[in-house]
This record gives C-alpha cells, structure tokens and sequence, in this order.
C-alpha cells in the first residue's frame, strides 16, 4: 500500500528529481558559456525571452558545443527570432480557450477529457503552442472531479499541462486516487517529456501509486531526435511498461531538428526497439514564436513517406495536425 493517500499528513523527504530539476539551466547566459559559443552566435540570443529558460542539465550535456545548429541546441535556446510576428501565427493555435469546460479542464473529443493540471514543466520547448497559456494555478482538483464525475460519458482523462509529472506525488494522489474510484473511468493517460529530461522522476514513490490505480495507465513521451535518449530513460521507460503501462512517443516536426527522413527512422526504430510505440509525429502548431521550426506539410508528407519504406507500420508515426473544431486529429496522410 502506497504512503501517497488523499489523507496522508507525513512530512516526506525531497525526492531525488526536485534535486536534479533544481541543477536545470535557467539563465540564457549561463546555458550559452556552457556551451562556449561566439561571440556572433551570442547575438542570435534573446537573454529577456518571453518564455523563460528552463533545461535540464541531462539534456544541455548532449548538446554540441560552439554551435546553434545542433537538435537539441534548437528545440532549447531562445533565438531573437522568436520576437518576430508572421500571418497566421497566433497565441493560441489549437484554440484550447474555446474548450474549455471547469477549471482545469478542456474537452475537445468524445468521451475524453484534458486537464492542464500544471504550467511547470522538466523543459521549456521554444515551439510549445501552450507557451502562452493562462493556466489555472491552483492545486485543488475538486471542481474537475465533481465535473467528470458527473458525466458517465468521460472514459478517459489525459492529465497534460506543463507537464504533470511536475506536480508532486501527494498532489496526483490528491486527483488520481479518488479519479480511479469512478466506475466510468477507464484509461488515465499522462502526457509528459520528463522522463527525457529527468528520468529521476519516474522513481518508487511514482510507480507505487500509479501500480494502485485499477485503470489501463498510458503514458506519452514527447522526443523528437534520438540525441534526447540514452539508457536511464529507457530504464526508466522499461519501469512504467512492466507496471502494465503502455508507453508511446509524440514527435514534432521541427525544422532543423528532425525534418529528415533518417532522423526520423532512427528515432523511431529506437523506440520500436525499446517496446515504445512511436505514435504521432505533429505538424507544428503555428504559435507566435516558433515560425522558424515550421516544415511545410508537404515536405512532412514525402518524409514520413519515406520512414514508413523502412519500417514495420507499428513503427510509423501517424503524421498530424490538430485543426480547432475538428472531432479528431486531422490525419495528414492518406493510408
Ligand atoms: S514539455 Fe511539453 S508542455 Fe512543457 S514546454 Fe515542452 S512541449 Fe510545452
């Protein structure tokens, strides 16, 4: 039986993650001497970005040093670029406002619902289309449970943000354990990206109380380029499958990052490898900021057809692009 109840008063020590996640790079300055760049790339930075910078120290030591054109380097360092405005880039791209229901919570498909429990995150993505969002703060969940609870017709309920995992372990039990009493329930899905950048946080606390939880537990990593993997995440993957949860990766498709063809198989052959189901590669979602990561969705289409001539299917990623309004992801290529 897990400590981590509704109730539990004990005075817990710090968890190794919140350590490692404190060594996260914060400051523009600090991220660019450690990567020893130039003088002239030091220019390309913006040291005030609206989105602040938040790396993990695991990830900043993958990057190449004395260069910008490096994937990781990419997805993590603010560029001057992310202050220019383009037509058709907005603050809130996928329309999550339109949707939202109580709280926390947005639904946008059937018999699914969404809760941006948290605006904290392992990392900051420079293309996050929820990077300008108004999150709601608050640690209570007490509305959102009422919510579903009163709606038979939810089976599922995808706890996004941020990143969930961020939330401490007695506030997911304060959410998930009286969640996983709804007879409705079925599934519980987390989206998350710390185990790439801190697979510390997938430690004996967490799988403790997600092993209590009755429902089918999915767990989606975010990874867009191999160079984000090494063996402590897929150890620390390997723990949450042999709980019984079933572990799949969304990409994006970000210029300079991975809009190649051999990039793509080789990071979704490594997952394949690894029992993680490469399951959606994103059309990039226009958010102000991040114009200089958009692919053009042709060029998306040849590549993914290009992955799926040396791969099984299971390991092709569907290839997307979530359009407002719609009553599912929009597929982008025809199967
Ligand atoms: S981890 Fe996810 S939610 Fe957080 S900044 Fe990156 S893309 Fe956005």
């Amino acid at each position: 039986m897990s400590r981590l109840t509704c109730s539990s008063l004990e005075v817990l020590p710090t968890p190794l993650w919140r350590t490692v996640l404190r060594t996260n790079f914060h400051r523009v300055e600090a991220l660019a001497d450690f990567l020893e760049l130039s003088d002239t790339q030091r220019k390309k930075l913006d040291y005030r970005p609206r989105f602040a910078v938040q790396v993990p120290w695991r990830l900043a030591q993958k990057m190449e040093k004395r260069t910008l054109n490096d994937p990781l380097v990419k997805q993590f360092i603010p560029l001057m670029e992310e202050r220019e405005s383009y037509p058709g880039f907005v603050q809130d791209p996928v329309c999550d406002l339109q949707f939202n229901q109580e709280g926390k919570l947005l639904q946008k498909y059937e018999g699914r619902v969404l809760l941006a429990c948290t605006s904290a995150c392992a990392m900051h993505c420079r293309y996050c289309f929820r990077q300008h969002y108004p999150y709601d703060l608050s640690k209570s969940f007490e509305k959102e449970l009422s919510w579903i609870s009163q709606d038979a017709s939810i089976h599922e309920v995808i706890l996004s943000g941020g990143d969930p995992l961020s939330l401490s372990d007695e506030t997911l039990a304060a959410f998930l354990i009286p969640l996983s009493k709804l007879p409705h329930i079925r599934r519980i899905r987390f989206h998350t990206r710390f185990p790439i950048g801190i697979p510390e946080r997938i430690d004996s606390s967490l799988l403790d109380l997600l092993g209590e939880l009755p429902q089918q537990i999915y767990i989606i990593i975010h990874c867009n380029h191999i160079n984000e993997l090494d063996e402590d995440i897929f150890d620390a993957l390997r723990k949450l499958q042999r709980l019984g949860c079933i572990v799949m990766n969304q990409a994006v498709l970000l210029k300079g990052v991975n809009d190649d063809s051999g990039v793509l198989t080789t990071l979704c052959e490594a997952l394949a490898d690894r029992g993680v189901i490469p399951y959606y590669l994103h059309q990039l979602d226009k958010v102000n900021g991040s114009a200089h990561f958009d692919v053009p969705i042709e060029a998306g289409r040849i590549l993914i057809d290009e992955v799926s001539h040396r791969l099984p299917g299971y390991a092709v990623p569907k290839y997307v692009h979530e359009q407002a309004g719609e009553k599912s992801k929009t597929s982008l290529v025809q199967y």
